[in-house]
């Protein structure tokens, strides 16, 4: 168990799509620890938020027979009303919305932010969703949601307001923060915790040796959506790969055919250098 402070071991590290995956086709508490991976990552850094909209579109992974999106999903998920972690996903959403005010559109993240707005406008449901996501939400949560949606109704440049808080909430929410901590870290409740994120591409990388998989891929066949050099690494990594691995919403239709595998490949490397390069252990 980590540090009560710091970040914790009580998940298993998480690459980029295992983290895109998990938020598209995970459990509540899992979507948040992957948000929180995801949040560090995506402020700024151009590759990471393609990745976020590839997923979106279903460039990687066909988007499920329901016809709900990463977006949608994400939206919907917060309109089920509070929950412990709507902050982080919601916070997820609205950095991936997120225009530099200090630069124009011709800045490569700008440019990304604008396609990723675009795309949400243009997507059935999502504005709708967000608008009773940020109804259902409260605090952060619903100003966070509330940026979004002027961003894509209004103005696309609106930025977070941050609300001063008075003294005593000022005082109370370090104390209550230290306190869930505290209890987290001793009852091993998985709140407040966020995965480490490997540099590893899943998806064109062994998670195990980092060799490229563009050869004769050994494809998980649970998500079917992280590619392994052989069967021994496959498996060698099944404790931490298995924390963030789900059979796609309705279920085999969704899986990608084998051919789409191909472009995948295509994007080799793209997220090279951006995470600072730590391989994953095996376990
Ligand atoms: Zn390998
Ligand atoms: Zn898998």
């Amino acid at each position: 168990m980590g540090s009560v402070f710091g970040r914790s071991s009580c998940y298993q590290d998480i690459s980029v799509p295992e983290g895109l995956h998990t938020l598209a086709h995970g459990p509540r508490p899992l979507k948040v620890a992957a948000a929180g991976a995801l949040n560090e990552l995506v402020n700024g850094e151009v590759q990471i938020l393609e990745e976020v909209l590839d997923e979106a579109q279903g460039v990687h992974m066909p988007i499920p027979p329901d016809g709900r999106n990463l977006f949608k999903v994400l939206a919907d998920e917060l309109s089920l009303g509070p929950f412990d972690g709507a902050d982080v996903i919601a916070t997820f959403l609205e950095r991936c919305t997120a225009y530099d005010t200090e630069w124009d559109d011709e800045d490569e993240w700008n440019e990304q932010v604008l396609k990723v707005q675009e795309f949400l406008r243009e997507s059935p449901g999502a504005v709708s969703g967000l608008a009773k996501a940020k109804a259902k939400q409260s605090g952060s949560a619903a100003a966070s949601l509330a940026a979004v949606l002027l961003r894509l109704s209004h103005d696309k440049k609106t930025q977070v307001e941050v609300a001063v808080l008075p003294w005593w909430r000022r005082l109370y929410l370090p104390l209550l923060g230290y306190f869930k901590r505290l209890t987290s870290a001793t009852l091993g409740w998985p709140q407040n915790r966020i995965p480490d994120v490997s540099s590893v591409n899943t998806r064109v990388q062994c998670a195990v040796c980092q060799n490229y998989t563009s050869q004769a891929p050994v494809v998980c066949s649970q998500c079917n959506d992280a590619n392994y050099c052989c069967q021994e690494h496959l498996d060698a990594d099944r404790g931490r790969h298995g924390t963030w691995c789900f059979e796609p919403r309705g279920g085999k239709d969704t899986k990608r055919a084998t051919s789409t595998i191909a472009p995948a490949v295509s994007n080799l490397g793209r997220l090279d250098g951006i995470i600072t390069s730590r391989p994953i252990a095996a376990s």
